[in-house]
């Protein structure tokens, strides 16, 4: 594309030796300054494609962040100083004129890639910060996500439709961010943790397909995949089911994916919620790499061991283990199994012993020879591997033996390919609150599996059997986001309602607005929403999403940039019908 200007001629990092005995404009920033004689200075000149040698005969007063424009001859390096790193390296510009267009102070960090800079530092001066080829090759991978989004949306039909930003609470269970009404003092808007209940709205308006990249506002702890605000692909369909929604989020992530990476990914496979947890302890597995979880129950269902007579016995094993871990890394593992919430971690090395791999050393006395026999095989271990087992109650085996899973194995971000994974068939509820209300595992508006709907009826513990309609999709072990098939009929609407405790009162008071259009000709409807920083993160291979945000906040929510949040003055308040806390 032709970036040049009425300033410019050429992008700083595209000078070519096809440009040569050419003379070209140039403008950016002073990335470098060499002084070779009084005569004789190189400046590399910046801008966000790289930079070009420039070489100045006089002495200009031109330091690191001046802005300027350069304009001279392009010329082929002397024999011997090409600089194969750079695009722009066999040439230079021999400058006949420098016009300085912007002093800068000395910049509060080295804006080279090597220097580790204290993160609230970079982000009080993002601005420079964001000069840095790592962020804007970040932003320039996002800004393609968002375009291939879009694109990929609206090849199948959908349209964009934007959604208000101060609305009533919804549904995510989050803490909602709130903003005082100055017309109805003690009355707040909340921020919209997504735009759920519009995009069903829209549905019943008509709609048909509904996409929109929303920012989605949910007042939770920060940490490396999580912001305070965040944006998402949100989208919803109807006379839809399931398998529609797979088809089309899968088309626009494979279109951001290409966008990209150059690589369309085809497939996009499939797992249940029920075996995720079984073999990889998870709802978002990384499958990049193997050491699934093997179960062992029947192996140890009359065990003389008191370790593991237990409900559930789960183990992994380690290839090359024995070698790779040192005795006290092996106790160091234990003890944070018990921080996971294990009573004890068991390990054994596998080592060969004539021709056959046994279990050696850690609690492998404790077993009979057949149920080592049976381990090993079981978990096709070999010598030199190294087992680990735990024994206890069935979720918490699952969640360890994950846990450990991950920190045994898993590849560093931008390694091992991406897998895509769909995550089906969730439960509908995940667990109890204290008060013995279940907890939905999506949000109160996703259709249970129509055939567990007895089941539905049943309450108490029957509860947490109860699929339900629910998907994610999780991309190298990070839920990429989620969606369901939504309950479009009053009835089921109201039994869902009830099992969750909430009063039809409550009901019609929080979501009167949405059972009420459900009233008036609501079609089937689906959807789905994912993270647009989560997803850029894991093309860019960054571990943090702060890396492909342009003004992120800090862990703790601030933003050192701006310094929000604020107080507001006294008048401010009252006008609002606030009081500061004293
Ligand atoms: N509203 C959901 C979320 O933001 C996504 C969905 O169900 O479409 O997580």
């Amino acid at each position: 594309m032709d970036l040049s200007t009425s300033m410019r001629t050429h992008m700083c990092g595209l000078v070519s030796p096809a440009d040569v005995g050419s003379v070209v404009s140039v403008c950016g920033w002073v990335d470098r300054r060499r002084e070779h004689g009084e005569h004789l200075v190189f400046i590399d000149l910046r801008d966000h494609t790289g930079v070009v040698q420039c070489v100045v005969g006089q002495n200009h007063d031109l330091r690191s962040e001046y802005v300027v424009q350069m304009t001279g001859e392009v010329r082929e390096r002397p024999a011997g100083t090409a600089n194969p790193e750079l695009a722009s390296g066999e040439i230079e510009i021999e400058v006949r004129e420098v016009e300085v267009l912007s002093a800068a102070e000395p910049p509060p960090f080295p804006l080279d890639e090597r220097t580790e800079v204290d993160e609230t530092i970079r982000l009080r001066h993002r601005y420079v910060d964001l000069r840095k080829a790592r962020l804007q090759r970040n932003l320039r991978i996002r800004a393609r996500v968002n375009s291939a989004i879009r694109r990929g949306m609206e090849s199948q039909g959908f349209i964009e439709v934007e959604t208000p930003m101060l609305v009533a609470s919804t549904p995510e269970g989050a803490r909602d961010f709130v903003v005082p009404s100055r017309k109805e003092p003690g009355s707040f808007y909340a921020l919209p943790q997504s735009p759920q209940l519009f995009k069903q709205l829209c549905m019943v308006g008509g709609v048909d397909r509904y996409y929109q990249i929303a920012r989605c506002l949910r007042d939770e702890d920060l940490r490396a995949d999580r912001q305070f605000e965040f944006m998402q692909l949100d989208a919803e369909a109807s006379f839809v089911g399931q398998q529609d929604v797979f088809e089309f989020i899968s088309a626009a992530v494979a279109e951001a994916t290409e966008a990209v990476t150059g690589v369309r990914p085809r497939e996009f496979p499939r797992i249940s919620w029920i075996d995720a947890m079984e073999r990889y302890g998870s709802d978002k597995p990384d499958v990049r790499f193997g050491m699934e979880l093997v179960e062992l129950t029947e192996i140890f269902a009359g065990t003389e061991a008191r370790v593991f007579q237990a409900p559930c016995v789960k183990g992994i094993c380690m290839p090359g283990g024995t070698e790779a871990l040192s005795r006290n890394q092996v106790d160091s593992l234990v003890e944070t199994c018990r921080r996971w919430g294990a009573k004890g971690l068991a390990w054994m090395k596998v080592a060969q012993r004539d021709s056959s791999a046994v279990l050696d050393a850690g609690v492998a006395k404790f077993l009979s020879a057949e149920e080592s026999a049976a381990v090993i095989s079981a978990l096709g271990a070999s010598a030199g591997d190294m087992v680990f087992l735990v024994a206890d109650e069935r979720r918490l085996v699952r969640h360890v033996l994950g846990l450990l899973r991950l920190e045994l194995g898993r590849p560093p971000v931008n390694e091992g390919g991406l897998h895509y994974l769909w995550v089906v068939d969730f439960p509908l509820f995940e667990g109890f609150a204290a008060d013995g209300s279940p907890l939905p595992a999506h949000h109160p508006f996703t259709m249970p599996h129509l055939d567990d709907l007895d089941l539905l009826g049943e309450g108490g513990e029957a509860l947490l059997g109860v699929r339900s309609q629910a998907y994610d999709l999780v991309l190298n072990g990070w839920e990429l986001g989620s969606g369901s098939v939504r309950i479009h009929r009053r009835d089921i609407q109201n039994q869902v309602f009830a099992c969750l405790g909430i009063e039809p009162a409550e009901a019609q008071r929080k979501f009167g607005f949405l059972l009420d259009a459900f009233g008036y000709g609501a079609p089937p409807h689906a959807g789905f929403a994912f993270g647009i920083d989560r997803l850029t993160a894991l093309l860019a291979g960054e571990s943090n999403i702060r890396e492909v945000i342009a003004f992120p906040k800090t862990q703790s929510g601030a933003d050192p940039l701006t310094n929000a949040p604020s107080p507001i003055d006294g008048a401010h308040l009252r006008e609002l019908g606030l009081r500061a806390p004293r």
